[in-house]
């Protein structure tokens, strides 16, 4: 379970209480949270990530094609991450399908396919 917090008021409350007790405190302020984890044990610690953004330098090529979290993410706080990752399934079944088709369309549409990915993400980085 993880929490998107204001950096300002996450790094406050974690420097008062500490990492562990911050993230139980986040649980607890989330009834619905509280309640799944009501009977789950913790295998280790609470971790903190903040600006955490990525784009691979490859989203496709022979055999594989990347969608979705495998290919990017941008930080949780502006909830992009299931609309880009549906618009890359559509994108990435377009070029699967061309690629399997036609083998010749390989590399183009590998090529499209990164081009559109990339445009798509920059719309929201
Ligand atoms: C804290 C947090 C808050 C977020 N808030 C939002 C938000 O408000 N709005 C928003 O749009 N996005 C949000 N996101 C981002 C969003 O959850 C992801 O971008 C989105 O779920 C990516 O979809 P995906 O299909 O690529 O990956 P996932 O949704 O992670 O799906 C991958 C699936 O593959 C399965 N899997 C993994 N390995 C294997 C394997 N070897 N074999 C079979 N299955 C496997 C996993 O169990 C999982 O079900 C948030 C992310 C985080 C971390």
């Amino acid at each position: 379970m993880a929490f998107v917090v204001d950096s300002r008021k996450g790094q406050e409350e974690i420097r008062r209480l500490g990492l562990e007790a911050a993230y139980q405190e986040q649980i607890s302020r989330s009834p619905n949270a509280a309640k799944m984890l009501r009977n789950a044990t913790m295998v280790s610690g609470p971790k903190v990530i903040r600006d955490w953004s990525y784009l691979s330098t490859e989203v496709g090529g022979d055999g594989y094609a990347l969608v979705g979290d495998a290919a990017c993410f941008i930080d949780p706080l502006f909830s992009t991450g299931v609309h880009v990752a549906l618009t890359a399934g559509v994108l990435g079944a377009a070029y699967v399908t061309t690629a399997l088709k036609d083998p010749t369309m390989r590399e183009p549409a590998a090529r499209a396919y990164k081009e559109l990915y990339y445009q798509h993400y920059g719309l929201f980085s």
